[in-house]
């Protein structure tokens, strides 16, 4: 059993004429069930659920507290390289696109990692285009050992990999994996991944499990949202998310909400997300899934980020940058996308006292 036949359940599903039928009554019961099922969590992502978010925010904000306290764990992404052989349309990697490619080499690494720990992060995400050429799975484990020495938990989002060199990356001290399906729509999925090895939708989507099954402390998943519905696609995520959390009881589930962002390219997303729409994903998910961690990251505004600190959002980034080197090197190269919440990671703390929540640098270490 994979996720990929939890997928099939629901691939042809009518969520039009589900929607359509949901009344007021189905919301409100699904918002007071203590214990929600995949058809409550669909019907709290209903068009006639968008009445009732004050209700949800209630029951968001107590769940988050009852399960997570009043904290929001920072970490940062560090950039790699940008070597690409996929030619995803919405990326600003794609190998199509002209743009300066960089790896940095160990020293460059060691310079990065001791910039962004004086900041006080203590958890960092470390990110590659894909491209075994330029990036194997021992380059990734040789950053990982000069990384070792300044950070507490190193996590990687990096092309998808065998089960057993997810164990590799574990022994060599990576505690945590990020991988976004992108799009769950089969269909959408091969029409905006024109070629490499990512065309392989069933590869990528059994991903995170192949890294719960080696043993990952922490596993978190996404779509982009922009490529397809938000409505499908949130619950899509929703329930792939639900699939590991409870087939992989060691592993600690997280579902990031990345929406596209500018990037360099011509693609433009033909399902946009509104913000209020945004929420209602939040607010959906924590009810449906009370003990999964939310990031939010820096491609969203500084308003909108600090407006939804205490809703649901467990995680955030601080101190971003989508550039290779981009917290030290002089020759800047184009970023993945462009950063919209460009506040230091001091300012990001601030705020989060502000709020009256913890910001926290450091929730776990290796033995
Ligand atoms: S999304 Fe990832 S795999 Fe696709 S082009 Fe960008 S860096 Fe490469």
């Amino acid at each position: 059993m994979s996720y990929y036949d939890k997928y099939i359940k629901y691939k042809d599903f009518d969520f039009k004429g589900f929607f359509d039928k949901i009344t007021d009554e189905d919301v409100l019961n699904s918002i007071n069930k203590e214990r929600l099922n995949e058809i409550d969590f669909l019907t709290l992502l209903s068009h006639k659920a968008e009445n009732y978010l004050e209700i949800m925010a209630r029951k968001s904000m107590n769940l988050t507290i009852q399960h997570f306290g009043k904290v929001i764990f920072l970490y940062t992404p560090l950039y790699l390289a940008n070597y690409c052989i996929n030619q995803c349309l919405y990326c600003g990697f794609n190998v199509t696109n002209k743009i300066t490619r960089k790896k940095l080499e160990m020293d460059e690494v060691e310079k990065e990692a001791k910039i962004i720990s004086d900041s006080g992060l203590r958890h960092i995400l470390i990110l590659t285009g894909e491209s075994r050429e330029h990036t194997p799975v021992d380059y990734i484990a040789r950053c990982i050992q000069v990384l070792k020495k300044y950070f507490t938990s190193i996590t990687i989002e990096i092309y998808p990999l065998d089960e057993h060199e997810y164990k590799e990356l574990i022994m060599a001290g990576v505690d945590g994996l990020t991988i976004y399906q992108e799009v769950y729509n089969e269909d959408i999925y091969k029409n905006l991944h024109l070629s490499g090895p990512k065309r392989n939708y069933r590869y990528r989507l059994d991903a995170p499990e192949r890294a719960c099954q080696a043993s990952m402390r922490s596993v978190n998943i996404g779509a982009l949202l922009g490529l397809d519905h938000w409505r499908r696609e949130s619950f899509f995520t929703g329930l792939h998310g639900n699939y590991l959390q409870n087939k992989y009881l060691d592993t600690e589930i997280g579902i990031s909400l990345p929406r596209i962002r500018p990037h360099k390219g011509e693609f433009q997303p033909e399902f946009y997300v509104e913000d209020k729409h945004l929420v209602q994903i939040i607010l959906a998910l924590r009810l449906y899934m009370p003990r999964t961690g939310i990031t939010l990251s820096t491609r969203e505004r500084a308003e909108l980020r600090d407006n939804l600190i205490g809703l649901g959002i467990t995680k955030m980034s601080a101190g971003s940058s989508t550039e290779v080197g981009g917290h030290t090197l002089d020759e800047k190269s184009e970023g993945q996308f462009d950063i919209s919440d460009q506040r230091s990671v001091d300012e990001i703390k601030n705020i989060i006292y502000k709020k009256g929540f913890q910001p926290v640098f450091k929730d776990w270490q290796a033995i």
